[in-house]
C-alpha cells in the first residue's frame, strides 16, 4: 500500500466534490442518529433507488425510534415487507427496545456503546458515529475500500478484516482535516457514482492523485482473493421412525453447528454398524426417502436420508412438535420429508 498523494489536497478535494455533486437522498437531510441507523441498515444488500420508498413509508409511520419501539415487530416486519432480509427489521425493533428501556429512548453518541446495540457492526456504529455525532469515525464499506484501494494500490484481499483496518486506519489522518460527517458522505458517494466497477476517472476530483489511474491498473483494484472451493462431503443419513417419533443426536459442543440436535449422519460401514449395535437395529427395513444437500460458507453437504421404521421406541428418540433442542436448518430440510 502505498501512501496518499498529497492526503490534505484530497481531503480538500473530495469535500468541495460532495458539496456540488452529492445526490439529494432522504437520510442525508438529517443528522438524527436513529434515520442513520436506519438508513444504512436498509441500505445493506439493498440499492438506493429501492431502498428510499421503503425509508420515506418507515419514517412517516414511526418518526422517531420511540414510535418504532411501541409498535410490535410485527407491525415493524410488516412495513420491511418487500425489502428481504428480514432479520434487519427484528434488530430495528430490537434496539428501539433497547433504547427505550435503557436510555431514555435517547440514542447513544459512544462508539463503543453504538457498536453493542443489535444489528449494528462496526461499520455501521462508525457511519453514525461520523454522520450523526458529527466524530471522526472512520467507516469503510466496499464503496470507500475500492477507492482507496485504487488510490493507494492496495492489494491486500479486500474482503480481510485486516484489510478494512488498515484502510481504517491509512484514512484517520485525512478524516481528522475534514468534517467527519461530510468525508463520512463523500468517500462513500465518491465509490457510488465515480469510482465505480467501471470508475470514471476522466471526471474524478481525485484523478491527480490516484496512482491505479496513472499506471492505468484501475481494474486491478481492489483486490478479492477467490474463495477457497468447498469441500464435498457425502452422509448417508438414517431417520429412525417410531410413530412419528424420531432418534435423534446431539452435535459436539465445538465445531461446525455445535449442541445442535440432528438423525445420524453415517460416513463408513464402521459407524453404521456402531450405530446399529448403538440402538439395536439391524436397519434391514431401511428405505431410501431423497438426497438433500445443504451449504456451507465453506463445505457442501450430500445427503442420502434413508427411512428406517421401528416396531418399538427406543430410547433417544424425540416428537418433533414438543422438541425443545436446536436442529440445524440440514436437518430441518429432511424433517420437511417426513
Ligand atoms: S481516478 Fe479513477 S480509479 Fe482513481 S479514485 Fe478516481 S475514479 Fe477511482
Amino acid at each position: 500500500m502505498k501512501s496518499f498523494d498529497n492526503p490534505t489536497a484530497i481531503a480538500q478535494k473530495l469535500t468541495q466534490w460532495y458539496e456540488k455533486n452529492a445526490r439529494q437522498l432522504p437520510f442525508r437531510t438529517t443528522h438524527d442518529p436513529y434515520k442513520i441507523f436506519l438508513s444504512e441498515l436498509m441500505l445493506q444488500q439493498t440499492q438506493v433507488a429501492t431502498m428510499i420508498p421503503y425509508y420515506e413509508r418507515f419514517i412517516e409511520r414511526f418518526p422517531t425510534i420511540l414510535d418504532v419501539a411501541r409498535a410490535s415487530e410485527e407491525e415493524v416486519l410488516k412495513y420491511w415487507e418487500g425489502l428481504g432480509y428480514y432479520s434487519r427489521a427484528r434488530y430495528v425493533h430490537a434496539t428501539a427496545t433497547t433504547l427505550k428501556e435503557q436510555y431514555d429512548g435517547i440514542f447513544p453518541s459512544n462508539l463503543k456503546t453504538i457498536e453493542s446495540l443489535k444489528g449494528i457492526g462496526r461499520y455501521t456504529a462508525r457511519a453514525i458515529h461520523s454522520i450523526a455525532f458529527n466524530q471522526p469515525s472512520v467507516a469503510v464499506d466496499g464503496n470507500v475500500m475500492r477507492v482507496v484501494s485504487r488510490l493507494t494500490l492496495f492489494d491486500e484481499d479486500a474482503k480481510r478484516t485486516k484489510s478494512m483496518r488498515r484502510v481504517e486506519a491509512s484514512l484517520q489522518p485525512l478524516m481528522n482535516q475534514s468534517e467527519p460527517r461530510i468525508f463520512t458522505q463523500a468517500m462513500m458517494e465518491l465509490g457510488a457514482l465515480v469510482c465505480k466497477k467501471d470508475p470514471l476517472c476522466e471526471t474524478c476530483p481525485l484523478n491527480e492523485h490516484c496512482f491505479a489511474y496513472k499506471q492505468n491498473r484501475q481494474s486491478e483494484f481492489p483486490v478479492i482473493q477467490k474463495a477457497k472451493a468447498k469441500t464435498q462431503e457425502t452422509y448417508d443419513v438414517y431417520v429412525l421412525d417410531y410413530a412419528g417419533s424420531y432418534y435423534m443426536v446431539k452435535r459436539p459442543e465445538k465445531g461446525l453447528l455445535a449442541g445442535m440436535w440432528e438423525f445420524p449422519m453415517i460416513q463408513s460401514k464402521q459407524m453404521l454398524e456402531t450405530l446399529k449395535r448403538e440402538t439395536n437395529q439391524t436397519f434391514e427395513h431401511a428405505k431410501f426417502l431423497n438426497t438433500v444437500n445443504h451449504v456451507f460458507t465453506h463445505k457442501i453437504w450430500t445427503m442420502h436420508v434413508y427411512h428406517v421404521p421401528l416396531y418399538q421406541p427406543i430410547n433417544g428418540m424425540v416428537n418433533p412438535y414438543n422438541f425443545q433442542g436446536a436442529m440445524s436448518k440440514a436437518h430441518k430440510k429432511i424433517m420437511e420429508l417426513l
